[in-house]
């Protein structure tokens, strides 16, 4: 699988100042670009422009309300969101989530770090981010049928193939996409357009290895660093990309051997000698959320199971997981991001000068807008490729990405997220210099 063996790299320590202690999502996205800003001394590559107002703000943030029809009859007022961060390297692209935690500035954030995901990655596209305020567990199948096609009903004038495309994220999935991709087709006259949402099921119009590219892709981030076979690994959130990355890392030799889901399983599993992923992952399938309660009761509380000792720890739950009292006692080597900012500053800084290797989200969860971007270039093109033909394009990207930002921070003297911040400032910075003023 890799060319060259994985080894951890050494890389400088950290003095950050300033460092917030439980900030929000923008807080911290915004405290990490600003480093990568300082080191970059940003001012001379924009003369005259604020750097705020060019990077971390927005391109705009669209904020809409949603009538949703209950099934009882009743109506909800949902507050949703759109919000396009920077197109400068390509059109908006990005996730739509549905979240009780859902926020304007959670969004903007997300928006922001979809922009530096994809120059990273050397995606074509900029950033955007989609959020509903609501609870997707608590709505019937038509319900969320429903919200799905009023979201693209009241966002379609900001949307199109070639301008902005949602995708997955926390809370919808394949079939989201399908009844967006079905509201659109209705709005545009019965016109089919593929393209204006990634994710879809292979059979509208998706691309294989989509619904696993994140976890896959974050599996194959960590075999950079590390040869996963006989390594002990623990993951945090057992939705699709906990999901894809412990089966992925289980086939490539791991041990997973705890997986810590509160609302899955009422805690965390534990098992020395490693869970079988397939198997809980065919029950919950199968049997649905309450099957996989009854047959895989919780052993441990999360915060019990993260003290334990592994080599390594795949965060795939959400934002501010890993806080600095979580990472005062977590035993591990290597930790790569599948959530979208699952460590706090604090909790970086701290792991990174013990030594632990942090593979941060813009570079290890970039799979999924990968292979979306695979399922984008396969819609235009209508040209459709073989599964093994998508995950071997996935891999490919995924390791040179990887190598090449070890590089980065080694010749940069970064930590690992700085240093990925700095290459993707400085891609989209290049694209603007060409692009010139508005
Ligand atoms: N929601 C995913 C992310 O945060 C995928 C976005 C996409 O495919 O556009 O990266």
């Amino acid at each position: 699988m890799n060319a060259t063996p994985a080894s951890l790299p050494s890389l400088p320590h950290l003095t950050w100042q300033h460092v917030p202690h439980g900030g929000t999502l923008l807080e911290n996205v915004n405290f990490y670009l600003r480093q990568a800003i300082e080191h970059l001394a940003m001012a001379r590559h924009f003369p005259g422009q604020s750097i705020e107002e060019r990077l971390l703000e927005p391109d705009s943030v669209i904020e809409r309300k949603i009538s949703l029809q209950m099934d009882d009859g009743s109506v909800r007022c949902l507050h949703a969101f759109r919000v396009q961060h920077n197109n400068d390297i390509g059109i908006y692209k990005g996730g739509l989530r549905w979240d009780t935690g859902v926020t304007r500035d959670e969004v903007v954030a997300l928006a922001s770090n979809m922009t530096w995901k994809c120059a990273l990655a050397r995606v074509p596209f900029g950033g955007a981010k989609g959020g509903v305020a609501v609870d997707p567990q608590a709505l019937s199948r038509t319900e969320k049928e429903r919200l799905a096609k009023g979201y693209m009903r009241t966002f379609a004038d900001v949307l199109g193939p070639d301008k902005d495309v949602a995708a997955p994220d926390m809370g919808t999935d394949s079939q989201t996409m399908a009844w967006m991709f079905k509201r659109y087709t209705e709005l545009c006259d019965d016109r089919t357009v593929p393209g204006i949402v990634t994710g879809k099921p292979v059979e509208l119009f998706g691309s294989y290895g989509r619904t696993e590219a994140t976890g896959y892709g974050l599996a194959t981030c960590v075999t950079n660093v590390i040869a996963p076979a006989g390594m002990r690994v623990m993951v945090e959130g057992f939705g699709k990309v906990g999901m894809y990355a412990a089966l992925r890392m289980q086939q490539l030799g791991a041990r997973v051997i705890g997986l810590a889901d509160p609302h899955l399983f009422g805690g965390a599993l534990h098992d020395p000698d490693g869970l079988d992923i397939a198997a809980i992952a065919r029950c919950l399938q199968h049997d649905g959320r309450a099957g996989v309660r009854a047959a895989y009761p919780a052993t441990l509380a999360p915060e019990a199971l993260l003290r334990l000792p592994s080599d390594v720890f795949l965060p795939c739950a959400t934002e501010n997981t890993i806080t600095d009292a979580i990472a005062k006692t977590l035993d591990t080597r290597v930790i790569a991001e599948g959530a979208n900012g699952p460590t706090t500053p604090a909790a970086h800084q701290l792991l990174h000068n013990r030594g632990v290797v942090i593979l941060p989200d813009i570079l290890a969860n970039a799979g999924g807008v990968i292979v979306s971007y695979f399922e984008w270039l396969q819609n235009i093109q209508e040209d459709y490729w073989d599964e093994a033909t998508a995950l071997a394009r996935l891999d490919k990207m995924m390791n040179e990405n990887t190598r090449a930002l070890i590089t980065a921070a080694a010749e940069l003297q970064l930590d690992l997220r700085t240093a990925a911040y700095v290459r993707a400032i400085e891609r989209v910075a290049a694209a603007r210099r060409y692009l010139g003023a508005q």
